[in-house]
């Protein structure tokens, strides 16, 4: 079921969007070689004391760190470790963030010092996509002109769109209905109306499409073991148009 948000609800999503926003913010200006994805997670913890709020991802579903941390193949849901960044990876912050019961959900992809220019373009291609995607997200669309945006902007430059995992309502839970594809299937594709709040978050792999679940039981990679970026925003659907809750640019 789809819960529509009215103006206060979303005023509580926007105050936890920018509480997030801070502390991606903060976290992309702390990337750079020698610095571990633990780093990154004790980090974001010290913010989020001092911002107010909570990791909404931290236990949920035994999820051990308030950030998910994808290194280079890793699509989403890699768990923060000593693993020092090197010059030329890239890195996935993933976060989500609780306020007085509101949530929003958002991620940036990283490069750490200077990366190949076939994965800079990958980070270019898959960051115009989520903002295609949200150039959709618009009363009176429905759910697959957001996917088929984001779909065919990474399909023109022949990447690998992740179909397994996607984006998703949010705002009063973590994870909410409906979902929001990166393809366009043959799955519900519902009408978008006012007062919708929704991540969108493509993941693009350089190569293949295709994703397999390491045995940590958490962190997913590309099957080919590509590079794969991934960014999301937390975007509520107004009258007036899309808004983005996390601005974490
Ligand atoms: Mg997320
Ligand atoms: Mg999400």
């Amino acid at each position: 079921m789809i819960k529509l948000k009215n103006d206060k609800q979303i005023e509580g999503i926007r105050a936890s969007g920018q509480v997030l926003s801070k502390i991606l913010k903060a976290l992309q200006e702390r990337v750079e070689p020698g610095v571990s994805t633990a780093d990154l997670d004790t980090y974001s913890r010290e913010l989020i004391g001092k911002l107010g709020g909570r990791a909404a991802f931290l236990g949920y579903m035994g999820f051990p760190a308030a950030i998910c941390t994808s290194v280079n193949e890793a699509v989403i849901h890699g768990i923060p470790n000593g693993r020092k960044l090197r010059s030329g990876d890239i890195v996935t912050i993933d976060c989500g963030i609780e306020l007085n019961g509101f949530y929003a959900d958002a991620a940036v992809t990283v490069p750490v010092g200077t990366v190949a220019p076939d994965v800079r373009q990958l980070l270019d291609v898959t960051h115009e996509s989520l903002y295609l995607g949200i150039e959709q997200a618009r009363v009176g669309n429905r759910v697959n002109d957001i996917s088929r945006a984001v779909y065919r902007c990474v399909k023109s430059r022949g990447y690998g769109v992740v179909r397994p995992y996607c984006g998703h309502g949010v705002g009063l839970a973590i994870h909410e209905d409906p979902q929001i594809p990166n393809y366009v299937g043959s799955g519900k594709n519902p009408r978008l109306k006012p007062g919708m709040v929704v991540a969108i978050e493509p993941m693009v792999n350089l190569g293949g499409d295709d994703v397999v679940l390491l045995d940590d039981d958490w962190t997913v990679v590309s099957t080919d073991r590509s590079i794969s970026a991934h960014y999301e925003h937390t975007v509520a659907i107004l009258d007036s148009g899309p808004e983005i809750l996390t601005p974490w640019e």
